[in-house]
């Protein structure tokens, strides 16, 4: 039994550890830094949400619900999903979950075997990893490729194997922010139909689009797809840990089945709360979205000005910023730049291969910081030549 437990703490060790919060861990350990470096909303929850969850709280709603979530919030999860991802799912297709990451981390448990491989888009959020890889699954990165970060069908067929059972897609995505469009998106869907493959589609960002509109691949292959969601920054609200999926039936119901063993319900106030969000917080989403462009498009101007390049994000919050021409690796600029400069970013490293020499700033932090972490930025990559 010694060794048993041995052997796992050893697999916990290995775990990866993120690169992003390496800078994180030490910006916090300094006064006064400038943090770009993580994706969390400056704002505070809608006060209605707040107060959603302390009557829930004094009402009595403090106690364990169905596995899958409360039925007044599946059903109007099921109407966001129709209105904004038009997708039709019926509460029976959804799961409520504490999170995004706990719902990604639940649909790999009940789709995939270990030992089976698993397709993650690179650049891609790291913490993947850490699902992919407790499970004892193989995780193959495909290339988004700059300077759209769009996935090449080429190459995303050379990284199938025998053992493919699923592809991540994620748009908008972190860090990138592209967007596909529906022939894009059609031709993956088609690609996934292929080699049988699910997909499992992150849409914590859904809402946070600046061009176009996030389609969802289970608009063309519902029975296929699982859609992850959270209510983390569409609302502001990722310490709350609130998310959910949505799946065929069939695969619903396995799901809830083992986050019955994970997390037996999501907490009781705060699926009242995440019920208050979606029915009185819709001019939030609209307002926030306003700030995420304006901060935007003010970083945009100061990089396009001294020359820079830059990706133009379509939906989420994050810029990536090229420092090829520094000749300096993302990690030991991004750890110089925190040490001598007070400002945080994360190494685009942190992502995968395809953004080793770009640092991503995030533009969920407060104007006046980006303002002054973005112009000082600038200026250290402009006067390199
Ligand atoms: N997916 C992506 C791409 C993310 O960037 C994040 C958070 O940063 C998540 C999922 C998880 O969000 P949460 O667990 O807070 O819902």
């Amino acid at each position: 039994k010694g060794d048993h437990f041995a052997v796992h703490w050893a697999q916990s060790v290995n775990l990866p550890t993120s690169g992003i919060r390496e800078i994180l861990d030490l910006a916090l350990q300094m006064p006064d830094v400038i943090r770009l470096e993580t994706g969390e909303p400056n704002f505070p929850p809608a006060p209605c949400v707040i107060d959603a969850y302390c009557q829930a709280a004094r009402d009595g709603y403090n106690r364990y619900t169905a596995s899958q979530g409360i039925l007044p919030l599946r059903e109007a999860l099921a109407e966001k999903i129709w209105r904004v991802n038009h997708v039709a799912r019926t509460p029976d297709e959804i799961l409520v979950t504490p999170g995004g990451s706990p719902a990604l981390f639940v649909a790999f448990m009940g789709i995939l075997q270990p030992g089976d491989d698993l397709l993650v888009p690179n650049p891609g959020w790291p913490d993947y990893l850490g699902g992919v890889q407790a499970l004892h699954l193989n995780a193959h990165p495909y290339p988004l490729r700059a300077p759209d970060f769009w996935p090449d069908l080429d190459t995303l067929t050379q990284c199938v194997t025998p053992k493919t059972r699923a592809i991540v897609l994620n748009f908008p995505g972190n860090p990138a922010g592209s967007l596909p469009d529906a022939n894009h998106l059609k031709a993956l869907v088609a690609f996934a139909e292929q080699h049988d493959l699910w997909i499992i589609s992150d849409e914590v960002y859904d809402q946070i689009v600046y061009e176009g509109s996030a389609l969802s691949p289970a608009t063309l292959a519902p029975d296929r797809t699982i859609s992850i969601y959270s209510f983390s920054k569409t609302y502001a609200m990722t310490g709350w840990r609130l998310g959910y999926l949505a799946a065929p039936k069939s695969a619903t119901e396995s799901l809830g089945r083992i986050a019955m063993g994970l997390w037996s319900s999501v907490s009781e106030p705060l699926q009242y709360a995440g019920l208050a969000a979606l029915r009185y917080d819709q001019a939030g989403i609209v307002e926030r979205l306003a700030r995420y462009r304006a901060r935007r498009d003010h970083c945009l101007d100061i990089l396009h000005s001294r020359h820079i390049p830059v990706t133009t994000p379509q939906g989420a919050f994050y810029l990536l910023v090229d420092i090829a021409r520094l000749g300096q690796d993302s990690r030991s600029f991004a750890l110089d730049l925190l040490q001598n400069e007070h400002i945080a970013v994360a190494p685009g490293q942190a992502f995968g291969s395809q953004t080793a020499s770009y640092v991503r700033v995030s533009l969920a932090s407060s104007e006046a910081d980006l303002d002054a972490g973005v112009s000082r930025l600038a200026d250290l990559i402009a006067s390199s030549d």
